[in-house]
């Protein structure tokens, strides 16, 4: 620390220093408020109901009746600007033109948009804007809702400061949220530091934040990215394959296409009445863009220009629930508050978004028919046949909710559809955190000061006719947009408000607002769920009765629900990658690195005293050498030399094989981090005595103990490992288990 740091606080301070007069006036009138008690109080107010639906009568399942018609679904073209379309890594990229193969009245409407000037009202409130907003250049300013309670200050105290500069097109529901609670909001930025900064993209939409929270992780982005999703999760199928088989079958572009290709071959071989379906998705792609379906192989476009496409392949689901004969998905809002200790929330409420053509079962003649087989809002949004509805339980978004209500109506469990959504959430989040926790600390290493973190996620599922939750795939920038754009002449296009939005996405902002209140921040709050449910069993749908304090009494209840560490006792024992990502960070080394150098894997090898007269340094070597060029090649954008930490996990499985060759496969890596986490007691024991949490929750006393040499902060405790260790023997005591073939090298 030290001459870095200092310079990087003298930048923020000179960032910062474009303050206008008008807000110095509010931070001195902060600075006054400051010492006053903190308190606040909301007037009471009940949560939203979800109205059941009057017609559960029309619920339907997915029927055989595929007549068919035919598909190519074309990657729409890039003209039209518009601002803060914000879904997942596409934020603020421009709209796409639809065009497709047979589906030109449809297509019809929106290539008449191309090229048109932009103008843009907004419906009730007289305001035109072209570009940029009237007040002050940076956003549109929508009426709030006038029936939404706001929090009364009982006492002074100093409002919690939110920099909004960057916050794009989630800015209108945060702006009613901030006023919800009374806080106080920046929309240019502040020259002193906020408390939580709103990124609309990334962690590095502002640069050098050294304090506050900041409402993005860093490598999310990549993270999230399709093909690292599948590899996270395929991970995860390795070792626990019953538990992860909610994620389609999916194979990586272009390394994979050999494997795909003699696999499906061999499927028709085999049986010639299996005629599967798969769906291509271009790695960094989103709302649908370039996405098609295939029945062969060889129909796969692997090529763009001279370029290899990345993306995966994947299985597509053909039998999926269906409501007036049309598909849907489920958006669903999660909030990772924390990656260390792990705290995941779940939205109670969500949207669900349904295609606009009735499905068939999919026939080489409507492959290509996307309004049937693609359920992105911003696809639909284009059919003639798409409803927007002020009301929730009808049009083509709807909430969660009033969709589990109906298909309760019809008779559906839908308590156990939500306990397997929550699962499937949790596993999923487990896949991928030990990847986050890398960033993690190449942004911000032990000792430097920043940000700590927390990021609402937009998990896209679908549900099976059989009711078994699919996932499709997560977002890092979730559109929290609560107008939608209505065309009301040719190149004029209104913003109307979308009450179906407004209703999900300003709760689920307002009260990952709460959560985040510096004055509740607290190491781990919840604690973990004592006992109760064994794996298998379910978890309940009703709302949970959140700790709070007298002064929070009068709040709504919160829309967002503690899973984790809640259901810590049935998940715990899957996180065996995010001990293994632990051992791989203790040996990174150099601050700010993400890969492992050849020496850095020897001493590992050593420390953990895995090398003998079988295995020698030599091996380790080879092995090194050969995992790290094997990975190098099939990422071939990796700016870094050395080994990164999915390769590591490779070496690591193949390091656990070579040792415990007569054990399966989850208890050969279990029994190897038991190994390496006992060789690095003696020194861990002292720094676990001084760890704290990444999420930096601690008060900064706690916190200066923690700047070791080392990254106590990404190791965990030695009792939780403990716990985790005891918890995955439980399990496997629970269940059967899977034997898989013993690796040897
Ligand atoms: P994007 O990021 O482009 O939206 P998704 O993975 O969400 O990509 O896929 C787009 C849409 O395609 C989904 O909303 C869903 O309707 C459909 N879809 C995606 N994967 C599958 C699948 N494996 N089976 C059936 N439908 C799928």
């Amino acid at each position: 620390m030290g001459d870095d740091y200092v310079k990087v606080r003298v930048q923020l301070e000179q960032m910062r220093s474009f303050g206008e007069d008008a807000e110095k006036e509010e931070e001195e009138e902060e600075e006054e408020g400051a010492d006053a008690e903190e308190q606040q109080q909301l007037p009471g107010s009940s949560p939203p109901h979800a109205p059941v639906s009057p017609d559960p009568s029309s619920v339907t399942i997915a029927g055989s009746d595929a007549s068919s018609t035919s598909v190519t679904c074309k990657q729409r073209g890039k003209s039209r600007s518009r601002p803060g379309r914000d879904d997942k890594n596409s934020c603020g990229k421009h709209l796409q033109d639809l065009s497709l193969h047979g589906s030109a009245a449809h297509a019809g409407k929106n290539l008449n948009r191309l090229g048109h000037e932009r103008t843009l009202h907004i419906r009730g409130t007289g305001k035109i804007l072209q570009g940029k907003s009237e007040t002050n250049g940076n956003y549109v300013s929508i009426h709030p809702s006038k029936n939404i309670p706001e929090v009364k200050l009982a006492n002074k105290r100093r409002p919690v400061t939110v920099d909004t500069a960057k916050a794009k097109t989630s800015l209108e529901a945060l702006k009613i949220s901030i006023k919800q609670l009374k806080w106080k909001e920046f929309p240019l930025g502040r020259r002193a530091a906020c408390d939580i900064y709103w990124h609309g993209v990334s962690f590095h939409d502002n640069e050098n934040i050294v304090s506050g929270q900041v409402n993005k992780f860093p490598g999310m982005i990549e993270m999230l990215r399709k093909i690292n999703m599948s590899r996270a999760v395929r991970t995860m199928q390795e070792l626990f394959p019953e538990e992860y088989d909610f994620y389609p079958r999916s194979w990586i572009l272009p390394e994979e296409y050999q494997q795909f290709s003699t696999q499906i071959r061999m499927v028709k071989e085999n049986d010639a009445t299996v005629n599967p379906t798969f769906i291509v998705k271009p790695d960094g792609g989103s709302q649908g863009d370039g996405i098609y379906l295939i029945r062969d192989p060889s129909d796969l476009k692997l090529m763009a220009g001279s370029q290899a496409k990345q993306g995966v392949v994947q299985e597509y689901i053909h039998k999926p629930l269906l409501i007036d004969k049309l598909k849907f998905d489920i958006r669903l809002y999660v909030l990772i508050k924390s990656l260390e200790p792990l705290e995941i929330y779940i939205a109670k409420e969500g949207l669900t978004r349904f295609c606009t053509e009735p499905y068939q079962e999919p026939s080489q003649k409507n492959l290509s028919h996307v309004f049937m087989h693609l359920t992105n809002y911003s696809l639909n949004v284009h059919s003639g046949n798409f409803v927007h509805s002020d009301s929730q339980n009808t049009g083509s978004k709807r909430t969660l909710s009033s969709v589990l209500y109906r298909l309760a109506a019809k008779g559906v469990d839908i308590k156990k559809v939500w306990s397997d959504i929550i699962a499937l959430v949790i596993k999923t989040v487990i896949a991928v955190v030990p990847e986050l926790k890398v960033y993690y600390q190449a942004e911000i290493p032990p000792g430097k000061p920043g940000p700590t973190c927390f990021q609402i996620l937009g998990f896209d599922i679908l549900l099976m006719k059989n009711l078994k939750p699919v996932l499709l795939e997560v977002n890092s920038n979730p559109s929290m947009r609560i107008e939608h754009e209505q065309e009301v002449a040719p190149g004029v296009y209104e913003y109307v408000p979308s009450p179906v939005d407004k209703e999900v996405k300003v709760g689920v902002i307002r009260d990952t607002l709460r959560l985040m209140d510096p004055a509740h921040r607290k190491p781990s709050v919840s604690q973990p769920r004592a006992a109760g449910f064994e794996h298998g069993e379910e978890i309940p749908l009703e709302a949970e009765i959140q700790e709070r304090s007298p002064d929070e009494a009068a709040l709504p209840s919160l829309c967002l629900k503690q899973v984790y560490p809640k259901y810590t006792k049935q998940f715990n024992y899957l996180r065996l990658v995010e001990r293994i990502a632990s051992l791989f960070i203790r040996f990174l080394g150099v601050k700010g690195n993400m890969r492992l150098g050849p020496t850095a894997f020897r001493t590992f090898i050593r420390t953990c005293k895995l090398s003998n007269s079988n295995f020698t340094m030599a091996s380790v070597d080879i092995l090194y050498i050969d995992i790290t060029r094997r990975w190098s090649g099939s990422t071939p954008d990796s700016r870094e030399a050395g080994m990164g930490l999915q390769a590591f996990v490779e070496a690591f499985f193949h390091l656990a094989a070579r040792r415990f060759k007569s054990l399966p496969m989850r208890e050969q890596v279990a029994s190897l981090l038991d190994l390496c986490e006992a060789q690095l007691e003696p020194q861990s024991g002292a720094e676990d005595r001084r760890s704290v949490s990444c999420s930096r929750a601690l008060p900064r006393a706690n916190k200066t103990q923690s700047l070791g040499l080392t990254n106590p902060q990404l190791n965990s405790p030695t009792p939780l490992r403990r716990a985790a260790s005891q918890d995955y023997r439980l399990h496997q005591r629970l269940k059967p288990r899977s034997l898989r073939a013993n690796v040897e090298n």
